[in-house]
């Protein structure tokens, strides 16, 4: 069991060791380092994004494909 924390940034709780406490105006402010590098990270990460994105498109574009050739063999299959 691991203790959580407060993130003020997804309004969520995260364990501990995927936080950063940091310090802002209000005080000090737990923060999960995913969110963090997320905005460090910005453009970075939405064009990566986009990229995973097109990799599951071509994925389900070839078993689509898969599949339809698998509708072909059984119809020209033996009988
Ligand atoms: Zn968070």
């Amino acid at each position: 069991m691991s203790d959580t924390k407060f993130c003020y940034h997804c309004r969520t709780h995260h364990p501990v060791e995927e936080m950063r406490q940091i310090d802002t105006k209000a005080g000090k402010r737990w923060r999960c380092i995913k969110s963090i590098q997320a905005t460090r990270q910005g453009k970075d990460a939405r064009e990566a994004f986009g990229r995973s994105v097109t990799e599951i498109n071509k994925a389900e574009a070839r078993s689509r494909l898969r599949m339809v050739q698998n509708a072909n063999n059984e119809r020209t299959g033996p009988t």
